[in-house]
């Protein structure tokens, strides 16, 4: 998977993607990234990205002349899908996460000051996608985040580290409690059945745990966990 990143901070990257499982996916060509630095395509000679917003108002915004012509330095084959980080944009779910690890190439354009001029994100059709409900100041904490949320799906990244269909989200609830060495700890034991080595009885344990919390923590998730349940029974 190649990431493009349309950025006003080229340093910003790939940053905490360099260490750790993504840090040696990355060493293997597992995936990889470029950036675009925004500024290098200003024409004027003080390189300005932003103007003052028609309509008058606080701050910036990033001029879609310069945003264009970065964009286009990257070929039409290698762009693939084009996402604007973006506060008002789809919320990122793991779901959407899993669709976007599919895909071989992805653009992604880190807003910054006000944000973007919407005729460049209309003319190129920006998806605009969340991180969540708040404000950062930029686009690239978030773009880090899809990208770590990406990387972490392909094939070879995780290797028998995790299991990512036993996650959190990734059945419709979130996950049951973990339990390590050692077995008695501050006066505290682990649930017995954990050591029991049913393994029928521990999967069944884990699957009330996760049921619990789910319902207790986000009471919209069980919800459409709830519904799809139903839908699963009313197909059969
Ligand atoms: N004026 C914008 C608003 O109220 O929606 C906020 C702009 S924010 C200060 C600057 C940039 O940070 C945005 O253009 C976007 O790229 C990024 N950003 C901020 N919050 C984000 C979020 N929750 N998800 C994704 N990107 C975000």
């Amino acid at each position: 998977m190649h990431f493009n990143l349309l950025t006003l901070f080229p340093e910003m990257f790939p940053a905490s993607l360099g260490q750790s499982i993504s840090g040696k996916a990355l060493d293997k060509g597992l995936w990889s990234y470029e950036c675009v630095a925004i500024r290098d395509f200003a024409a004027n000679k003080h390189k300005s990205v932003d103007g003052a917003p028609f309509g008058g108002g606080a701050g910036m915004v990033m001029r879609p002349d310069v945003i264009e012509s970065a964009l286009l330095s990257i070929t039409k084959e290698k762009q693939g899908r084009k996402i604007y980080m973006s506060p008002r944009g789809k919320l990122l779910t793991q779901g959407l996460v899993k669709e976007l690890s599919q895909e071989p190439e992805i653009t992604i354009l880190c807003g910054r000051y006000e944000g973007v001029d919407q005729r460049v994100l209309d003319a190129h059709e920006f998806e605009e996608i969340s991180i969540g409900d708040y404000v950062l100041s930029g686009g690239e904490p978030a773009a880090l985040i899809v990208m770590d949320a990406c990387i972490r799906l392909l094939d070879g990244v995780m290797g028998n580290i995790s299991t990512p269909d036993e996650e959190s989200f990734s059945n419709g609830l979130l996950e049951y409690p973990h339990y390590t060495k050692p077995a008695k700890w501050n006066d505290m034991t682990v649930p017995e059945i954990l050591t029991s080595g049913h393994h029928k009885n521990i999967k069944a344990w884990r699957q009330e745990r996760s049921e619990e919390i789910t319902k207790k923590r986000r009471p919209d998730i069980w919800k459409e966990y709830l519904g799809e349940i139903q839908n699963s029974h009313e197909g059969n």
